[in-house]
């Protein structure tokens, strides 16, 4: 996903910049004040120096969204003081610094962009109702403590400036960010119409030492030879709202290899494992679909899974659900992806109805080194032998990871340790029909 950090990197930088920008500001105008003897405006000002330093703080640790709401919620109520208590509109100059609950807004929503949240989306919502309250009333507090009409008279036009100022450069953020989408959505979209697009599989191997399955795992065509990864273009894929169409295309083609396999005796018991973005899956038609192309393909249901994550659980919970029990109903098996890197990973188990889980890579990695993984991974195991789901360890890639999750009863596994993913006639060549890789290398 190094597109997203590449993003997230500039983000910072430029936040990081302007809650410095906006903390010498407020420095500027504490020393004017200091020197006019102001000490309520100076200790306003003082507020928004530490506001301003906080959140670059948490901005500098990766800590984005909860800079940037933390700068939201605070600025919010230092702008409502001001305006009720000190920015007092009169015949010398209207009331002015509530137009920076816009600049509120606009950073609000360009977070919003990067993770969508309810408190977010409420943060909004204040601060323009904010806005129109103050624009449409002369609303003060009981007790007011307006600024000299000598200061207002041209602080006005200050802080209008910077406040539209502030303004026009949150637009130009969404204005370059907008283009980005757009050349990033025509370049995938003509990869597509172009083939650019390949499964690779990565085999699955059973208790047995027999290859029972594969992942399907996407990859792009580089122009000069090679493949590029999905963690560089699915992030790029999902900002452009393009995955339902890429997604549309895996399950496309892997319908073709099951097809293709259920013909041939050393491989009509292979299962196919595939990855379903969140966005494809909730497609209204999406249950619909992948039936007509099993039906027209007179596929086995039970020979493909879908792969889905936790991620999905920010959604309509009922509706995912259901969706989950009508494709269930038919026989394709549902697993969850990347289990244990959620928010709730276990409250997910109590309500999905899934048949496996696969456990994260960096679980199975950490596991020989570290024995608190260790009695997690076999607390995992334990309860999804109670709870009667199967589990597939992922990023298997030592003899010791397989050892270990032999041990915890670990019944399907994959990694590195039995095959890199690899494209279609590979994967037939080297295991369709080969002799169990885990006899062999185990
Ligand atoms: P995933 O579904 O969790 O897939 C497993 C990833 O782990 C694959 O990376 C695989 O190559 C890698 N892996 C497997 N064994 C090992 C190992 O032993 N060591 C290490 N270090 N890595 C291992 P890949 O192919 O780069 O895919 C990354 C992610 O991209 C996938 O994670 C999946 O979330 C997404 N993805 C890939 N293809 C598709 C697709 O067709 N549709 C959707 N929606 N997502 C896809
Ligand atoms: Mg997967
Ligand atoms: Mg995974």
């Amino acid at each position: 996903m190094r597109q997203t950090e590449d993003h997230s990197q500039r983000f910072w930088l430029a936040y990081g910049a302007a809650s410095l920008a906006v903390a010498a500001m407020a420095l500027g105008w504490g020393i004017f004040f200091a020197s006019r003897q102001a000490w309520a405006l100076v200790g306003i000002d003082i507020a928004v120096i530490a506001v301003a330093l906080m959140s670059f703080l948490l901005a500098h640790r990766r800590q984005l969204s909860a800079a940037l709401l933390f700068s939201q919620v605070s600025f919010f109520f230092i702008i409502l003081v001001f305006c009720l208590v000190f920015d007092v509109p009169d015949t010398v100059a209207p009331r002015v610094t509530h137009i920076f609950l816009l600049v509120l807004a606009l950073l609000g929503y360009i977070n919003y962009q990067r993770e969508r949240s309810r408190l977010q989306l409420a943060v909004i919502v204040l601060c323009l109702g904010s806005f129109i309250v103050f624009s449409s009333t002369n609303l003060t507090a009981p007790v007011t403590q307006p600024i000299a009409d000598e200061f207002r008279t041209f602080g006005t036009w200050v802080n209008s400036i910077i406040a539209v100022t502030l303004l026009c450069g949150g637009i130009y953020v969404m204005q370059l960010k907008f283009a980005r989408n757009l050349d990033q959505a025509r370049d995938i979209k003509a990869a597509l119409t172009n083939r650019e697009f390949e499964l690779f599989y990565q085999p699955q191997v059973d208790e047995a030492g027999k290859v029972s399955g594969a992942e399907a795992l996407l990859r792009r065509k580089r122009p000069g030879g090679g493949y590029i990864s999905p963690a560089e273009f699915i992030p790029a894929a999902e900002q452009a709202g393009l995955m339902p169409a890429l997604g549309d295309w895996v399950l496309g083609e892997a319908c073709r290899t099951l097809a293709f396999w259920q013909q041939e005796e050393p491989t009509r018991h292979l299962k196919l494992s595939v990855n379903v973005s969140v966005d494809q899956f909730m497609r209204a038609d999406f249950v619909e679909t992948l039936l007509a192309r099993i039906t027209a393909r007179e596929l086995d249901p039970t020979r493909l899974k879908l792969e889905l994550t936790e991620s999905m659980m920010v959604h309509d919970v009922d509706g995912i659900v259901e969706k989950m029990r009508s494709l269930r109903a038919t026989g394709i098996i549902l697993s969850l992806d990347d289990f244990g890197t959620g928010y709730s990973s276990l409250s997910h188990l109590r309500q999905l109805p899934i048949h496996e889980i696969k456990i994260d890579r960096s679980f199975v990695q950490d596991a020989p080194q570290s024995k608190r993984n260790r009695i997690l991974l076999k607390s995992i195991f334990d309860i999804a032998r109670m709870l009667e789901f199967s589990v597939v360890a992922e990023g298997i890639e030592t003899k010791e990871q397989l050892m270990l999750l032999q041990s915890f009863g670990c019944t399907i596994f994959q990694g590195y340790y039995f095959g890199r993913p690899v494209p279609l006639a590979e994967f037939q060549s080297r295991w369709a029909n080969e002799a169990p890789p885990l006899a062999e290398t185990a």
